[in-house]
């Protein structure tokens, strides 16, 4: 089949693309390297079955010239990282509802089909756990911005399930807690990420708050797995699914976890929520997703240990540091 994979060099999308070349499909990539990197997809260049194009996926014509050329669209380009999202909620929905809708109008007027990489966040501060794909979702007051992310993407499920009405072909995944190689040690996107380059640089692991809250970790090749299963599969036409490990692990224990896998003597603290984020944030304290229905249609089932995943995204993570840092001392 011929893919495009919005947000492809991204994180999860970079191993999408990585997961559907192996597969022999081809891939077009569409990334605004705004959080994607070049680095991601560079191993792909010279390979006849793979094509990227820099741009933002808002550019509805751009968007439906390579909607037309394509058999699936999976459709991952998004601001996402409650940091990106506090920082700037405005480009948030303007990118992540913007961006959908010129996607699912593309492949609406091309009869392609969708796969729309939606989120846990959807289900906001609900404590109703396990999280399943038709329960209410809580969320809080719009003056707090780390909403806007969830109304957004809850707002994107939306369009596709109206699209779904009108007889276009589209799946909906939902993501608990991503993590693997290829995150941004930096910043804001995933807490593993953090860890992981604050344990090997020696310095304190950042809790959050008193660390009690919980999260359910996934090793990025179970995320993909689940993606490409709703793509395809007929049963899924028309559906949202949570994608995830269902163990539920708090943040403080997975700040051991990470110290002790990498044998950093790091210390780890607390630090209060305000002095990362201000005042007007608010957090979801416990996550977990009952994986039932992708279990039941799907054939889902999550298959790499928290620790065997950690191990290998801290081998990537050490690789990675070194040529950076090597990088930084040349340049
Ligand atoms: N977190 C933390 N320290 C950090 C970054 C994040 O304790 O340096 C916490 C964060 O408050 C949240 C959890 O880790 O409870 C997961 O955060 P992440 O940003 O990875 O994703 P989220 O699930 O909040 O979207």
């Amino acid at each position: 089949m011929d893919i495009l994979i919005t947000g492809g060099a991204g994180y999860i999308g970079s191993h999408l693309a990585d997961r559907l070349l192996a597969d022999g499909h081809s891939v077009v990539v569409l990334d605004d390297l705004s959080t994607g990197r070049f680095e991601n997809i560079a191993h792909h260049q010279g390979n006849p079955r793979f094509a990227w194009v820099q741009g933002d996926v808002r550019d509805a014509p751009l968007v439906a010239r390579l909607v037309e050329r394509c058999d699936v669209v999976f459709h991952l380009a998004a601001v996402v990282g409650v940091g990106h999202v506090v920082r700037d909620p405005l480009r948030c929905v303007q990118v992540n509802v913007g961006g959908t809708e010129a996607v699912l109008a593309a492949a609406f007027a091309h009869r392609r089909r969708v796969l729309f990489a939606s989120s846990s966040e959807v289900y906001g501060k609900s404590d109703r756990v396990p999280f399943r794909e038709e329960d209410d979702r809580i969320l809080g007051a719009t003056r707090i911005p780390r909403w806007a992310y969830a109304v957004s993407k809850a707002l994107d499920e939306h369009l596709c399930f109206a699209y779904a009405d009108r007889g276009l072909e589209v799946s909906v995944v939902r993501y608990f807690n991503s993590y693997g190689p290829r995150m941004d040690g930096r910043g804001y996107g995933s807490v593993v990420a953090r860890f992981i380059s604050q344990a090997l640089k020696g310095e304190p692991l950042t809790v959050y708050g008193d660390g009690q809250q919980t999260r359910c970790f996934t090793y990025v090749s179970d995320t993909v797995e689940g993606t490409v299963r709703a793509a395809t599969r007929t049963e899924a036409l028309g559906q949202a699914f949570n994608i995830g490990s269902d163990r539920e692990v708090a943040v403080r224990d997975l700040a051991e976890m990470i110290r002790t896998l990498t044998g950093s003597s790091s210390p780890i603290v607390q630090v209060p929520y305000e002095e990362v984020f201000g005042r007007q944030f608010e957090e979801a304290v416990r996550r977990r997703p009952s994986i039932d229905k992708a279990r039941r249609l799907l054939g889902f089932e999550p298959a790499v240990p928290l620790e065997e995943g950690l191990k290998h995204t801290i081998r990537w993570f050490e690789r990675n540091l070194t040529a950076e840092t090597q990088r930084a001392q040349k340049g």
